[in-house]
């Protein structure tokens, strides 16, 4: 069979170049021993999973901290999957956690295109090189074809697939395959592999650690009807010219290693490093699953941009679950930048890593609590600016006074800091009884309301906004013994049943008069902050509602 010009015809692009081109137009990097490329490769389907994150670091880390090259390829080989912006989602959710590539899709360097489909011509140089060899051949075979031989497999509880017996277009004579063509049957072009299932290699993958991989026996697709590549073609062909040196992907793609080293091996190519990091996953009642992006909001990347999640909150969550040691080195240097840490490929998790929105909210809480006024400010005011309400955003125009807000509920300058603030969202819903026109409050006393409104009157009729906060407790002590309430703790809890309740219960109700709530920071100083009119003002109206 004249493969040469079996390979024109089946694989027609007069664009290719001769492959020692490609090799010298992607030179092996300069970079020093030891430096790591490591890439992303998502598929632009505009949905950014908090796997594609966790995957992302690890790369990132890799790359950066071996002095290597992290770049982004984007895998749009499919079409169906693919949605309009979908790269600029990539781009803005990962740079938000501090995500960045050094080249790829959008970005400058010298292995691009980063878009697959950009690079159809490399792709048809190297299908039309394997036809050459006879080592990929066309295949007429319609859905129809397939899905007999599956059924047959099925019955036969066979292996299913395309290969030995079943392979059907293997072993098509020259003149059966331009009578195809000539009818203008569309074909795909397959790898005619040269592998054994029973032969089996033992392969050290980074994260996994030995593994045993079956070689592989199946002629799968490598360019599909239009032209287009499949994965498994394109990544054995990305990651050789844009010179990967590890691959860091989803568990997922493990089964189809022994592919791909069968494509690395036809193609001449050396092949990269391996690591399939395990899947997230959540416990679900009993069980435990893949975090999906269907049933779960925290799959997805920008919930936490929705809910405001400090990025460097959730950074310091997902190193905790990408390396086993890192909590070890966060609770001896809980200040150091975290990027500090030594990350290392070994200490990866083998299994599933569990997703704890729990222990995130912990750190995020500690992560908050160490921020000053000002930082607080300004991460706040990032958020409301992109999800906040009108209203919200109102909060930011006084600064001074929001930052007056924020010192108290912080904690700032007191003995401890307050770890109220767990993200963004929450913290501005919890600040708005300190503005009027999100203040809503819904009164909730624990006492008669005749009992209340005796006490809010005698309180407003002797407040004073001058008096500090020991002058202050006295009136409410004042207000509260001569309401009956008892204003020395020691005799209130020696005798409960002769009051109708205690000094820190008339302090309740002044405090949900004023803010709404049962509990918040000192009532004192949430009264300094209002001001005297607002306070006033306050009380008046939970009066009124009694
Ligand atoms: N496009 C593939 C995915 O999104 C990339 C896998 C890989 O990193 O090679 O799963």
């Amino acid at each position: 069979m004249d493969l040469n010009k079996l390979a024109d015809a089946l694989v027609p692009d007069e664009n290719v170049k001769p492959l020692e081109e490609y090799e010298k137009l992607y030179p092996e990097r300069a970079l020093e021993k030891g430096a790591q490329v490591t890439r992303l490769a998502p598929s632009p389907t505009g949905f950014m999973h908090i796997g594609n994150l966790y995957v992302a670091l690890a790369n990132e880390r890799i790359a950066h901290q071996s002095g290597g090259v992290f770049y982004l390829r984007i895998e749009d080989t499919d079409e169906k999957r693919k949605v309009e912006g979908a790269v600029e989602v990539i781009h803005k959710s990962l740079k938000y956690f501090g995500v960045k590539f050094d080249e790829g899709a959008d970005l400058c360097g010298e292995y691009g295109p980063y878009y697959q489909r950009q690079r159809a011509e490399i792709y048809h140089a190297y299908a039309k090189e394997l036809i050459r060899k006879g080592l990929a051949y066309p295949c007429f075979c319609t859905e129809e074809d397939l899905e007999k031989t599956r059924e047959r497999q099925t019955e036969n509880k066979l292996l299913p697939g395309y290969y030995g017996e079943f392979a059907k277009c293997r072993n098509l004579t020259e003149e059966e395959i331009y009578e195809n063509l000539k009818a203008g049957k569309p074909y795909v072009i397959r790898l005619r592999s040269q592998g054994d299932v029973n032969v089996k290699h033992t392969f050290r993958d980074e994260v996994k650690g030995e593994i045993t991989v079956t070689e592989n026996n199946q002629d799968v697709v490598i360019l599909k009807s239009d032209g287009i590549p499949t994965y498994h073609f394109a990544h054995a062909i990305d990651d050789h010219f844009m010179r990967t040196t590890l691959v860091i992907r989803g568990e997922e793609w493990l089964s189809s290693l022994p592919i791909h080293i069968e494509l690395f091996k036809v193609l001449g190519f050396r092949l990269p490093k391996y690591g399939h990091n395990c899947s997230i996953q959540k416990i679900d009642g009993e069980t435990r699953r893949k975090l999906s992006k269907r049933k779960d909001p925290e799959a997805s990347l920008n919930y936490y941009r929705e809910q405001g999640y400090h990025p460097e909150a959730v950074r310091t969550y997902m190193m905790t679950l990408l390396n086993s040691n890192f909590e070890e080195w966060l609770l001896k240097f809980p200040d150091k930048p975290i990027d500090e840490f030594k990350y290392s490929i070994g200490k990866m998790g083998k299994s599933g890593a569990l997703f704890d929105i729990l222990k995130l909210n912990d750190i995020s809480k500690t992560y908050m609590s160490k921020l000053s006024e000002t930082e607080m400010y300004d991460f706040l005011k990032g958020w409301a600016d992109e999800f906040g309400t009108d209203e919200q955003k109102a909060y930011f125009a006084d600064k001074e006074y929001l930052c007056k807000v924020l010192v108290l509920c912080m904690g700032i300058g007191g003995k401890k800091r307050r770890k109220d603030f767990v993200c963004a969202k929450q913290a501005v819903e919890m600040i708005s009884y300190f503005f009027d026109d999100t203040f809503k409050p819904e009164y909730a006393y624990r006492f008669e309301n005749d009992a209340v409104k005796e006490i809010l009157q005698g309180f407003k009729a002797v407040y004073d906004y001058a008096d500090d906060c020991s002058v202050w407790f006295e009136k409410v002590k004042a207000v509260a013994g001569e309401n009956g309430f008892a204003t020395d703790m020691k005799a209130y809890k020696a005798n409960p049943e002769n009051y109708p309740g205690n000094v820190s219960d008339v302090a309740e109700m002044l405090r949900i008069a004023t803010t709404g709530l049962a509990n918040t920071p000192d009532l004192w100083t949430i009264m300094q902050i209002l001001g005297k009119d607002r306070t006033l003002a306050r009380l008046e109206k939970a009066i009124e509602n009694l």
